[in-house]
């Protein structure tokens, strides 16, 4: 029994690295290489865990996994995390005492941490399936070295190679069953990025349509200016007529400044932004969704309203929620954009409409992906705006009454 214990114990050593990091590092720290770090520290962790708990059994006979952190560490973070969390077990396999185990391990480690490194990139570079064939034959390679020096150290009776082969046999299970776990999220991480992505082109692409309007306009306006400019006998209004083509002109080019800009691939690193600014390059790309449907939008936006976050996927959530909040006002009206900043440190940008209202389990349901009431809509809009403001360590409050209009809080950390 208790080595059913201890086996889960290791087992639960290799699962909390992967807990912490999926759910808590992956969407919260931006930068590539602090995650290797964050990873790294983790599966050294879980090293010195399986190492300090092995499994006992019988006459000294102790079995743990530490391969196996060692294993997704290195094929996943590559050479330096490869090298610190090898250098990290032979430290501590030193501190049990320089025996024949230690050797062991030394030779085992120098023949396999090599052709892991070398096979590294190749790894990161594969197909799913192709990466769990990789870490399950390496786990396979080191066991078998581990096994083979078992035996020619101590004679190659099934006696004493009972526990090297269970080991064997464990360490393999057990590398696959985590390396298809983590490629498993791995994958619903990708699926949510994507998403975000299809939903913006999906929203640009609504967009675009009546965008061709903003641009139309001032030029069509700067034409008839030229063409009265040609008139022999202009009145003295030459100037304001040059001056309000000028005017035309640049606005259609913050337009399409502002729009390419919203397209742009987002990276996924965070800046210090001014939300106020970027509120007006939203409002600049909505507004020609504005035009058809009767509605205005007033804003009210303070200067200096800094906050760290990414300027694009900031502009996406803001613009799913204005869509909304035109949209729900089928017959016209106004809606409201307000940037304020809070006694408590954070950011707050309002959204008010006019519309229809949401019930408490509307509220309740916004959000979740796939809920819509539109008769074409995805359902994809508020999921994508929540995700987007969380990573930001914001929050969004949603206040609604049916048949009055809502109003929408997007509150983000502060930053000086
Ligand atoms: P979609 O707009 O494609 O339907 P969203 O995720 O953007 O998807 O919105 C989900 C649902 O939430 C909408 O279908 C709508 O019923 C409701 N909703 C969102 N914002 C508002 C709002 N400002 N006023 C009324 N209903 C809203
Ligand atoms: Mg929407």
């Amino acid at each position: 029994m208790s080595i059913i214990k201890d086996f889960l114990l290791q087992l639960t050593f290799m699962l909390i690295p992967i807990f912490i990091y999926y759910t808590f590092i992956t969407e919260r720290v931006e930068n590539d290489k602090n995650r290797k770090v964050i990873m790294t520290i983790l599966w050294g962790i879980s090293i010195i865990a399986c190492m300090s708990f092995p499994v006992v059994f019988g006459q000294n006979a102790r079995l743990e996994l530490r391969i196996i952190p060692l294993l997704l560490g290195t094929l996943y973070g590559g050479f330096l995390p490869g090298i610190f969390l090898s250098v990290l077990i032979i430290l501590y396999r030193l501190y049990f005492g320089v025996d024949l185990g230690f050797y062991n391990t030394v030779a085992a480690l120098l023949l396999t941490l090599p052709v892991m490194l070398l096979f590294q990139k190749k790894f990161a570079s594969s197909k799913k399936d192709i990466r769990v064939k990789i870490a399950v034959t390496f786990s396979f390679y080191y066991c078998l070295i581990g096994l083979t020096m078992f035996g020619i150290l101590r004679g190659f009776s099934l006696e004493y190679l009972i526990v090297p082969i269970i080991h064997l046999i464990f360490a393999v299970v057990v590398t696959w069953c985590f390396t298809m776990l983590i490629e498993a999220i791995r994958e619903i991480h990708q699926l949510r990025l994507e998403m975000q992505n299809t939903e913006k082109l999906r929203v640009i692409g609504e967009l675009t349509s009546v965008f061709a309007h903003e641009i139309r306009n001032p030029m069509q306006v700067t034409r008839g200016f030229l063409q009265l400019l040609d008139e022999p006998d202009l009145p003295d209004k030459k100037k304001e007529y040059i001056q309000i083509s000028l005017e035309e002109l640049d606005r259609a080019d913050e337009i399409i400044n502002d729009f390419l800009f919203f397209g742009k691939p987002s990276m996924n690193n965070n800046e210090r932004i001014d939300v106020g600014y970027q509120l007006k390059r939203v409002v600049n790309i909505i507004q020609s969704y504005t035009l058809n449907r009767n509605v205005e939008i007033k804003t009210d936006l303070i200067d200096n309203c800094w906050i760290y976050a990414n300027p694009q996927k900031l502009n996406q959530s803001v613009i799913n929620i204005l869509k909304n909040a035109i949209e729900s006002m089928p017959t016209g009206g106004i809606v409201w954009i307000t940037c304020t900043s809070t006694y408590d440190g954070y950011i707050k940008i309002t959204i008010k409409d006019q519309g229809i209202g949401m019930t408490k389990k509307q509220i309740d349901m916004l959000g979740s992906p796939y809920y819509s009431l539109k008769e074409n809509g995805t359902g994809l809009g508020m999921m994508v705006s929540f995700q987007i403001i969380h990573s930001f360590k914001g929050k969004i409050q949603v206040n609604s009454k049916k048949g009055i209009g809502t109003e929408i809080f997007i509150l983000l950390p502060q930053i000086t």
